[in-house]
């Protein structure tokens, strides 16, 4: 990570990276462009600096900032049309801490709208586009965050993992993304999807940079009674010996090159000296339809909030308090929006309740168990993110259950709590990335990060 120093000043960082984002507009990267905000601030850490000023460890270093951050830098819109015209009256604890450190937001990147997605096409603002391949889609929901670094533009990005949103586009653009262990970073003043889920990261280009904006950013938060105490800067690491791989997902659903890829890197963790387990997970497979019923729950509450009086947008043509709220929320969410909450709603609804809701909950439980058992015999998990590559913009948007399966693999993470690292793992003989995830039982953020050097190869 680059930062600013007595040889380059922040202002030439910020400056520069503003430049890129401007050439990369076509991208669909950002929501909004920090300019004046990011360059006072740059010339601020530059003065600090010529006077000999203490400034943070992440002096005048740009950052893009997922839209579903809350700051006063910037409306917060989610990408969504119902929340458009937000002006936040708070910053998240996050983003409090990156900026205490000197870090500099550049613009707010581009999601499916209220995260919900695979490929950021569910955004009221139109998709991004992969990095690598104008025609296929940047992954999601946190698309703009994953492209803004693969196309250099900035050193970091923010982004929430609720079922993948993170490891998936990492992978589709050929960066590192982690989604921390359940807890570990506040997710206080952070647009809510699935609370029970929801889980705040990094897209970073090395290993390295991500632990440092771990250190950053972990620790409890008095504002998130969810945040575990700061194990982060704690954790002391062994070098890991058992890795294991899920034989369940090694199966005809998961593109060729990607199972190749993984092998690959079996290998390579062989010839490293680790022993390699397979591990039987059969309650995997049940991990989508639980997270699918869990999560819209969890939605529907969350988004139960957006009526047009608090927030937002607020439709103009209703004469009644009822009309208002349902011409705003017609208007204002977008078709994967509405989907969740009336699924959501039938699921928690007192007819269907045991059925559904709480058999997912006890089927989270099972997956939650079995995870702690297969911790109990490897130190690690190396999975695929996803069962493909980067898709085609178009060629998944009209089939929601094709785009649920995109997180066949993510998923079961977030409903265990359990940290997981997507890496790169080189690239499918068409030049798209692929990625790989390190799984590791819960706090163990770090060995996993320390750990993803031992898989890093010269292309
Ligand atoms: N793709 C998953 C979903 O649509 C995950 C989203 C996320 O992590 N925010 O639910």
């Amino acid at each position: 990570m680059k930062i600013a120093n007595k040889t380059v000043s922040a202002e030439r960082l910020v400056r520069d990276a503003l430049e890129k984002a401007k050439h990369f507009a076509d991208y669909h990267i950002f929501t909004y462009i920090n300019e004046e905000n990011a360059i006072n601030k740059a010339r601020e850490i530059d003065r600090k600096i010529a006077n000999g000023e203490k400034v943070g460890r992440l002096a005048g270093v740009p950052y893009a900032l997922k839209d579903n951050f809350l700051s006063t830098e910037g409306q917060t819109t989610a990408s969504a049309h119902i929340l458009e015209g937000f002006d936040s009256p708070i910053t998240a604890t996050s983003v409090k801490k990156l900026e205490d450190e000197g870090a500099i937001m550049i613009g707010r990147t581009n999601l499916d709208a209220f995260a919900h997605g695979s490929s950021t096409e569910n955004s009221y603002f139109g998709p991004t586009l992969n990095a690598f391949d104008k025609e296929r889609v940047a992954g999601g929901s946190s698309g703009g965050s994953a492209v803004a670094v693969a196309l250099d533009i900035v050193e970091f990005a923010t982004g929430t993992d609720t079922g993948g949103s993170i490891r998936q586009p990492a992978s589709f653009n050929g960066i590192y993304g982690l989604k921390p262990t359940y807890g570990c970073i506040s997710r206080y003043g952070v647009v809510a999807m699935a609370s029970s889920t929801d889980c705040i990261g990094f897209f970073t280009k090395t290993p390295d940079d991500m632990n440092l904006l771990m250190e950053v950013a972990s620790g409890q938060d008095p504002k998130d009674l969810t945040t575990l105490p700061d194990y982060y800067n704690e954790s002391k690491i062994t070098r890991a010996k058992k890795i294991g791989i899920i034989k369940e997902f090694d199966n005809e659903s998961v593109d060729p090159e990607i199972r190749k890829a993984l092998k690959h890197k079996v290998e390579l963790l062989k010839s490293e000296g680790h022993e390699i387990v397979e591990l039987k997970m059969p309650s995997l497979r049940y991990a989508l339809a639980a997270y699918y019923i869990i999560v819209p729950a969890e939605v529907a509450s969350n988004l139960s909030r957006y009526d047009g009086v608090r927030y937002g947008f607020r439709s103009e043509k209703s004469e009644t308090l009822d009309e208002l709220y349902d011409n705003t929320r017609s208007e204002g969410f977008m078709p994967e929006n509405k989907r969740r909450i009336m699924i959501g709603n039938f699921v928690l609804s007192s007819g269907f309740y045991d059925a559904y809701f709480l058999k997912a909950a006890k089927a989270r439980t099972i997956i939650i168990d079995e995870y702690d058992k297969a911790f109990s015999q490897v130190d690690y998990i190396l999975t695929p993110v996803s069962p493909n590559p980067a898709f085609k913009l178009g060629e998944k948007i009209g089939d929601p259950v094709a785009m649920y399966l995109e997180d066949m693999m993510s998923v079961s993470l977030n409903l265990a709590g359990v940290p997981g690292l997507a890496i790169p793992a080189g690239k499918t003989s068409a030049g798209l990335p692929i990625g790989l995830q390190i799984v590791g039982p819960r706090r163990s953020d770090k060995g996993l990060i320390e750990f993803s050097k031992e898989l890093i190869e010269d292309d």
